[in-house]
């Protein structure tokens, strides 16, 4: 991947999940301990500090930098599970992936989340945003990536009416209910916003 791209999809992820900190934040006060804007602002900032070293590296060590500095930052459950997607992404991924390689390292990093947080689809994470994210990619034929974004917020959405039995939410029981997922809500934020970038960059 060019390096030019891979800075300005680094650039605008970072820079949008830290414009969306505050929501994010406010979505874990209402079913956590309300820090996971703050948590994610602290290693998207950690990443844009080191955007040069990073973006001049193929995209397989990128992603692994990338991974390395959200484990070190981020803390809190999300920052061992959005370093192992990163780090598991880049142990997968070639230099240039094609639309094949992509469904397949999407669907190992979604197994290696999992294990990492010993949970699975349906205890209202953002695994279950990456689950249908990961699915479509599988099925191939993807129409548009665009559809990949509404995939992603669709699911997000349907966060809302589950109940919690993993991370902090599962301790408020059916109070859970009700609520997005703070983390189902910056994972499709993420995707949402490398979907605008890649599909600007090709106008
Ligand atoms: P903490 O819960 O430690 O305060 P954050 O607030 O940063 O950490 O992140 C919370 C998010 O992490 C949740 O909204 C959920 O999506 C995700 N999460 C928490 N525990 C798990 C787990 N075991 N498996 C998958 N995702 C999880
Ligand atoms: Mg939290």
């Amino acid at each position: 991947m060019d390096s030019g791209l891979l800075r300005q999809l680094i650039g605008e992820v970072g820079q949008t999940v830290i414009a969306r900190s505050e929501h994010l934040t406010d979505l874990d006060q209402a079913i956590g301990d309300g820090d996971h804007g703050i948590n994610m602002k602290r290693g998207c900032e950690a990443v844009l500090a080191e955007i040069d070293s990073i973006a001049a590296k193929p995209l397989p060590e990128a992603l692994r930098a990338i991974g390395t500095q959200l484990v070190m930052t981020v803390g809190g459950a999300s920052g061992p599970l959005y370093g192992t997607l990163c780090l598991s992404l880049g142990k997968a991924l070639p230099a240039e992936p094609d639309a094949q390689a992509v469904a397949a390292a999407v669907a190992t990093a979604l197994a290696a989340v999992q294990a990492r947080g010993k949970s699975e689809r349906g205890q209202k994470t953002l695994l279950d945003v990456l689950g249908p994210v990961s699915d479509r990619l599988s099925a191939g034929n993807l129409n548009s990536l665009t559809e990949l974004a509404e995939i992603a917020n669709e699911a997000a959405t349907a966060t809302i009416p589950l109940q919690a039995t993993r991370g902090r939410a599962s301790f408020l029981g059916e109070r859970s209910i009700g609520h997005m997922d703070p983390g189902a809500c910056s994972l499709a934020l993420i995707i949402e916003t490398l979907v605008t970038s890649l599909e600007g960059s090709k106008k």
